[in-house]
């Protein structure tokens, strides 16, 4: 099987020097094992994070073995009662082309669904928890509201800003470029999305302020940088931030502002900030599923995907994602 391995750890933008391509034999697959065919990976933002060596709340990747996330892939091999050839699971796995999982690991999809496999990894999956979680357990976010969301056109903004309009809130978008704002109202349940691209917080600021008289009471927070500092001045007393990433600094976290120019509008307004790890919230993927699963079927929630094709395409597109070329998730398609 080909895999994609991290061979150097990354300064800036994750370019293709710091990746290799090798091949390997798999171990043949024993008692609670499954041999799968990978399908569609996952390519999330927090991966550039794991790019460093640096502890987190998850391990980083490993130097010369494969990056590895959350994967779509097909039962070739079954070695476990639960599951048989055919099946599709939700799984994490490597960045390969087939691979042997623990079945216990990997969650069977179900058959005949009108929704396609690969959205157990956006609007199903992780990003699609990650909104929900942000919207409803971190913000607590209620009808009448005016809340602006990051990110807006991206996986875990998209979906933000429609369960937002579903709530009855008032969603103002912030996305990069014409194209994606257009989408974001159009199809993500905006009611406006200001662009972001070149623009000084101050002008940025000025606009979110036109767009939402009366304050902003949430900040979904997907991106900081000039988006952060844009609207804190825009915030209602006792307003909330739903703190879910900080993308514009990933690359680069020397490029932030003082801390002072984020603490002191925090306290003036009275802010309540709360940073947010979806996993530590899987006690309520039911409650999720319950809301989100018949809006998705019935048509009522869009997701966007953007898809490279095969494992040689992963790096240009990760870096991609690091750089706002996504609408929607970013997945690498494996046929
Ligand atoms: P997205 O689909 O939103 O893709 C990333 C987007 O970030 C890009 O398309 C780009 O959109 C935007 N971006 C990149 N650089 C900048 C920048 N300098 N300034 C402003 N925006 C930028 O990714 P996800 O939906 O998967 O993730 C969104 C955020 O949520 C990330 O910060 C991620 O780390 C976080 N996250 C957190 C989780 C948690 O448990 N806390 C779980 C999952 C995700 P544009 O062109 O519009 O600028």
């Amino acid at each position: 099987s080909r895999e994609l391995h991290l061979v150097a750890r990354p300064t800036g933008l994750p370019g293709p020097e710091v990746y290799h391509m090798a091949e390997r034999d798999l171990p043949r697959p024993v008692q609670g094992e499954i041999l799968v065919q990978i399908r569609w990976l996952s390519l999330d933002p927090y991966m550039r994070g794991r790019m460093n060596d640096a502890k987190s709340y998850v391990e980083p990747f490993r130097l010369n073995a494969p990056l590895d996330g959350g994967v779509i892939a097909e039962v070739m091999e079954s070695h476990d009662p639960g599951f048989e050839a055919g099946d599709l699971v939700l799984a994490h796995g490597p960045w390969a082309e087939y691979a042997v999982l623990k079945a216990a690991g990997a969650q069977k999809l179900p058959r005949g669904s009108r929704v396609p496999p690969q959205a157990w990894l956006s609007v199903l999956g992780m990003p699609g928890m990650t909104a929900w979680t942000g919207l409803n357990r971190i913000a607590e976010a209620k009808a009448g509201e005016t809340i602006l969301v990051s990110s807006a056109a991206g996986a875990v903004g998209s979906l933000a800003a429609q369960l937002a309009r579903e709530k009855g809130l008032r969603v103002i978008g912030v996305a990069g470029g014409a194209d994606k704002c257009a989408q974001a109202v159009a199809e993500f349940g905006c009611d406006l999305c200001l662009d972001h691209r070149g623009k000084e917080a101050r002008e940025l600021s000025k606009e979110i302020a036109e767009a939402a008289p009366h304050g902003v009471d949430i900040y979904f927070e997907n991106v900081g940088g000039t988006t952060l500092q844009a609207v804190l001045p825009r915030m209602n007393t006792f307003g909330r931030i739903a703190l879910c990433g900080a993308i514009a600094w990933y690359n680069d976290p020397a490029s932030a502002p003082p801390a002072s120019h984020i603490w002191m509008p925090i306290i003036q307004k009275r802010l309540r900030v709360e940073g947010f790890i979806v996993s530590d919230h899987a006690a309520h993927r039911g409650a999720f599923f319950d809301e989100v699963l018949p809006l998705v079927e019935a048509g009522k929630i869009l997701w966007h995907e953007t898809v490279a094709n095969g494992l040689e395409a992963a790096p240009e597109a990760f870096a991609g994602l690091l750089q706002g070329k996504n609408t929607g998730k970013q997945l690498v398609r494996i046929s």
